[in-house]
């Protein structure tokens, strides 16, 4: 069984420990570049990127806005096509549910399709408590499942490791789960991969249960929808007797019509390619082909509480393409493990706590992973402002207030160790609603100026952070003069002697 992110520590002290490993930062930097290179040059082949994007954007808007209306219609579809719909509030209720389903087949093993809401709800960890075995069949997901390790990335969740670790993995790991590594197995990619189509076949083959995310469900014929690159998606998709999806309720669109523009921004964002080697789509049962019984089990787990941010709710139109994890310089040093969920990087910072709340050291440390730089907005496909979103949070960390917490109004109280941020920003919020004084503060500033330090003589902790930093020169006229010796009260440019200055050469 694969690890939990329990008890992890904040991301400070999680990524002190994940940027001391050369290792890792070279396996990290070696893919992160790599991807990013050919998602740009797969970008920009379309003359017509940006409105893609803003359909996009305006599509899950839209979605978003009506959800209530969507999910019921998709709930009304999926019935109508043979499929049982069941709602989960949180994760356990999700895994309770999704074990039921499992035991009422009769079965003690599943095979999994790539999930992220089944990691978030930890179901691998509560079938294995009810006696179930659940088979990763991604082959990065089988990497980390065999490594008895967690996901590192949305996409490539093994991306912390390197061919010789992938190959010492399957050698001494794999009898334990099924079909053993071959004898003599080397790194070789292709010797690697037909290592694990042959142990997951064996799979493949026994299954009479899968289990599945999804990446879409268009609400008004009730279809599902996984992209993938492997084909085992589509194994799983088909050849079991029941098939169980957990899905977040925000990955329905309401047409197939919108379905089309994101089958277009997936695939560059993510793989950089046109269009992904398999995509399929089911429709509740069909007689003689596929599973004869399908449950569909949509998951909220903290999504309608995201929803009710005015703010914070962009983030749940993410398509998890990992194009944002792909240029961050935070995750490329820190790497996946160090934001302690199933969704690292830039999205991550702003998902989890939004989805967990930010109650704990560790989730309230996730708005701060973050240089701000705002590479994350430039490639996001759905155009989610994640440098908004993080300052925002901070706020909320900072400042504490009322959010959403499974559905109900709850006081978060400031995080510990913010007082200083804190008098700071109350002082900056205060001169700023009296612009009187903040005048007259800045005039005096300027006629001191000879005064200032270089740096700012902080005590403490601080004091590494202000011995690295310059202060900023205080000017000799403060901007507010500047504008009035230059454009006059009214704001008309001036000339050399104050006088009106338009038509002047
Ligand atoms: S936030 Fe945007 S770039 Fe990042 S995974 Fe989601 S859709 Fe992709």
């Amino acid at each position: 069984m694969s690890g939990t992110y329990l008890g992890m520590p904040a991301f400070p002290e999680a990524a002190e420990a994940s940027t001391r490993d050369m290792r890792l930062r070279g396996n990290l930097r070696h893919a992160t570049h790599t991807i990013r290179a050919k998602r740009e040059r797969a970008v920009a082949e379309l003359d017509d990127w940006s409105a893609l994007r803003e359909a996009g954007a305006a599509v899950k808007n839209r979605t978003l806005r009506h959800l209530d209306h969507y999910l019921v219609q998709l709930e009304e579809a999926v019935t109508a096509a043979g499929g049982h719909v069941h709602w989960a509030a949180d994760a356990d209720e999700a895994n309770r549910i999704v074990t039921r389903l499992v035991r009422e087949t009769g079965e003690r093993e599943v095979v999994k399709v790539k999930s992220m809401a089944t990691q978030e709800t930890g179901l691998n960890e509560a079938l294995a408590g009810a006696g179930i075995t659940a088979y990763e069949t991604d082959l990065a997901e089988l990497i980390v499942q065999l490594g008895d390790d967690l996901p590192s990335h949305i996409l490539v969740p093994a991306i912390h490791r390197n061919r010789d670790q992938i190959r010492d993995i399957f050698r001494a790991r794999m009898a334990d789960w099924g079909l053993p590594a071959p004898a003599g197995l080397s790194d070789d990619p292709a010797e690697l991969a037909e290592a694990a189509r042959l142990h997951l076949r064996e799979k493949f083959l026994n299954a009479k249960v899968g289990v599945s995310g999804a990446n879409f469900m268009v609400a008004e014929s009730g279809t599902l929808v996984v992209v993938e690159s492997e084909g085992n998606g589509r194994m799983c998709l088909t050849l079991p007797e029941t098939l169980i999806s957990v899905v977040g309720i925000e990955k329905v669109v309401p047409t197939w019509r919108d379905l089309e523009v994101f089958l277009q921004l997936l695939p560059r964002s993510s793989t950089a390619e046109r269009m992904n080697p398999y995509t399929s789509t089911w429709t509740g049962t069909t007689d003689g082909d596929g599973p004869r019984t399908f449950h569909l089990v949509l998951l909220d787990n903290g999504r309608t509480d995201a929803l009710s941010d005015t703010v914070g709710r962009q983030a749940l139109r993410c398509i998890r393409c990992s194009a944002c994890l792909n240029v961050c310089p935070v995750y490329e040093r820190a790497g996946g493990h160090a934001y302690g969920s199933p969704y690292p990087g830039p999205i991550g910072a702003i998902l989890t706590p939004q989805l967990r709340g930010t109650g704990t050291e560790l989730d309230a440390s996730l708005p701060y992973a973050s240089s701000l730089c705002g590479a994350c907005y430039e490639v996001c496909p759905v155009a989610i402002d994640i440098p908004e979103v993080l300052v925002h949070l901070r706020q909320r960390v900072v400042e504490g207030g009322e959010v959403m917490v499974r559905g109900q109004k709850t006081t978060i109280r400031p995080a510990k160790g913010h007082a200083a941020e804190r008098a700071a920003m109350r002082a900056a919020r205060w001169a700023f609603e009296h612009p009187l004084a903040l005048g007259r503060g800045q005039r005096l500033a300027t006629r001191v100026r000879r005064f200032q330090p270089r740096r700012l003589p902080l005590p403490g902790p601080a004091r590494a952070w202000s011995q690295s930093r310059d202060l900023p020169s205080l000017p000799a006229e403060t901007f507010r003069d500047w504008w009035r010796r230059t454009r006059g009260a009214n704001g008309t440019p001036q000339g050399p002697d104050g006088r009106d200055g338009e038509g002047t050469e």
